[in-house]
């Protein structure tokens, strides 16, 4: 084994920040969504803020994948070809981690992750695509979110056993905090357990020091999305790699051992991603104390060049201090319009462009993108297709946007594609006011295009399932208003007319039982098409251009990654 010690690190206290994905650059295409996403924007700002963190993630050789829709509205996967080269530099170091007995070697891609001010970040992708390792381990680090339970059992070694190995032959052992993004790397919690064990501390005390490092996200609502593995799987992939039975016991329920609560268990620190998230945690898991840091996004990394250029003029010093963004209201309201012209003119080009549909300028512009599954319900807007015409047709011209992919196995969310794919192409035969189109292969490119240039971003999660969402606040910094289901980062970023519009009713409302109703939630958002958002936007142009900058003031100031990276040193790190 290699070991390159450099006594720099070891003399400098680290945060190392785990992650499965993490979303950079659309030309690193080794993300999902979200998830990675908010990685890599939070990377970022602590870039630009000279923190000391080191990332670690798996190298997803061969991406998540690269989406095709097919004439009939199937999507087929196709592998990402991105060269690693190019990107990324090779590390000397390599590890081993046990696998079913096996011992697969584990090697390091470095990439420096660049903020706003050039200053830099560390990121590690772990990859088992060595001539040493078999043929099927040589694939454990190929696909993100691929393969069967066994596979991801595979990569979560890799990722938190494999992770901690590697940092340490890279020399970073002084480690302030190890912040798990996600159950995913929860394993390392594990190692850290075996590592003291060596030096010969009593159980219960271990625990607790182990715990007093370690940091835990967690991101998902949705029971059937924590990461859950079969016992007796679980005891066979890890081999002599025990875990104390005292531990087991906590984390083990109907013979499935769940991620989630391995990391909640070994944190000392737990949060959600939104302050409505953080209730819903607190729900599932009343044993644990969970708090609440809410998402936000990078906006240098978000902002279109339009807006970035009013910014630099009105508000000097806005990107590392995206707080002044309040200063906005300083802003006049015609260069905010001008600015967002620029952008949705690039948008509808490009658009024209790749599907020559005939999408126009001047007409109100809808859109959505996120990934296709069923809680996410992306299909809610076209529920009563005839009643969308008969908007259109009495108020003025729609042009609704889709982009997304779904998940390989999720065979729900295929579905949904392809009946908005029919959809879309049934309504562009009639001649209406109505024109919609699903775009392929949503990425980072195309989502910062989308949220710059809509007129409004349309979210329809069904509550409580949305965690956070981000993309909604790329789009309020661009100044466009949100248009939502009262869940995740909207109930607090949503103020009636004034930052966007809300769909169906509030979770701590009296009449929440209706919440989650498919047929309810679709008229809400019918009415406030025709009664307010569109006769708005066609008729008070002024209006409508207030609340443009109220989004950027009041909703692009505080939700971004310097504000939540502030609150996970103090809160988190510091604690
Ligand atoms: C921002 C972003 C997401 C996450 O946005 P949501 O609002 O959570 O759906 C997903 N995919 C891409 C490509 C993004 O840029």
């Amino acid at each position: 084994m290699h070991t390159c010690r450099n006594l720099h690190h070891s003399e400098k206290e680290h945060i190392a920040y785990f992650s499965m994905e993490m979303g950079i650059s659309h030309t690193i295409p080794t993300y999902s969504g979200g998830l990675g996403v908010l990685a890599g924007d939070l990377l970022k700002s602590y870039a630009d803020m000279k923190i000391p963190v080191v990332g670690i993630t798996l190298l997803n050789e061969k991406g998540y994948f690269y989406q095709k829709i097919d004439s009939e509205g199937n999507q087929k996967e196709l592998p990402v070809e991105w060269n690693t080269n190019e990107t990324l530099s090779l590390m000397p170091n390599e590890v081993f981690v046990g696998i079913e007995g096996r011992k697969v070697k584990v090697r390091a891609w470095k990439l420096m992750v660049r903020g706003y001010t050039g200053n830099t970040i560390p990121v590690f992708f772990l990859d088992t695509n060595l001539a040493e390792n078999s043929d099927d381990d040589k694939k454990l680090t190929s696909f993100l979110y691929g393969g069967d339970r066994k596979y991801r059992l595979a990569q979560e070694i890799i990722l938190g056993i494999g992770g901690l190995r590697m940092l340490e032959s890279l020399g970073y052992t002084n480690i302030k905090k190890y912040h798990m993004n996600e159950g995913h790397a929860a394993l390392l919690t594990i190692e850290l357990l075996k590592k003291s064990e060596i030096s010969g501390m009593r159980a219960d005390h271990f625990i607790e020091t182990i715990r007093e490092k370690c940091v835990f996200t967690t991101h998902t609502p949705v029971a059937a999305g924590h990461d859950k593995f079969d016992v007796a799987l679980f005891r066979k992939m890890l081999g002599d790699f025990l875990i104390p039975d005292q531990i087991m016991e906590k984390i083990t329920q109907d013979n499935t051992v769940n991620m989630t609560l391995l990391g909640l268990t070994m944190s000392k620190y737990l949060n959600g991603v939104a302050k409505r998230h953080g209730e819903i945690t607190r729900e599932m898991f009343p044993e644990f104390r969970i708090d609440s840091i809410t998402n936000g996004i990078h906006p240098q990394t978000w902002v279109s060049p339009y807006f970035k250029e009013i910014f630099d003029e009105y508000i000097p010093g806005w990107a590392l201090d995206p707080f002044t963004l309040r200063y906005a209201l300083s802003i006049p309201t015609e260069k905010i319009w001008d600015a967002h012209t620029n952008s949705k003119k690039e948008l509808i080009d490009s658009i024209n462009n790749r599907t020559n549909i005939g999408f126009h300028i001047s007409r109100f512009t809808v859109g959505y993108a996120r990934r296709f599954t069923g809680y996410k319900r992306p299909e809610l807007i076209l529920h009563d297709i005839e009643k969308l015409i008969s908007i259109a047709e009495k108020v003025g011209d729609v042009q609704i946007i889709f982009a997304g992919k779904a998940h390989m196995q999720d065979y729900n969310g295929k579905e949904i594609i392809k009946k908005i794919f029919q959809t879309c192409s049934e309504v562009n035969k009639k001649e209406t006011k109505l024109r919609m189109v699903f775009l392929e292969n949503y990425d980072m490119k195309l989502a910062r295009m989308l949220v710059a240039g809509c007129d409004i971003w349309l979210n329809t999660p069904q509550k409580p399932f949305e965690a956070s969402g981000t993309s909604g606040m790329k789009a309020a910094l661009n100044g466009v208003p949100q248009f939502s289901t009262l869940d995740g980062w909207w109930v607090e970023g949503h103020i009636e007319g004034i930052t966007g519009w809300s769909i169906g009713t509030h979770p701590h409302g009296s009449d929440s039982e209706s919440s989650g109703d498919f047929a309810k939630d679709a008229k809400s958002m019918y009415e406030k098409l025709e009664n307010n958002i569109i006769p708005l936007f066609y008729s008070n142009p002024e209006k409508w251009k207030e609340i443009m900058r109220h989004c950027i003031a009041i909703n692009a100031s505080f939700f971004n990654t310097y504000r939540m990276a502030q609150q996970y040193i103090a809160n988190a790190y510091l604690y």
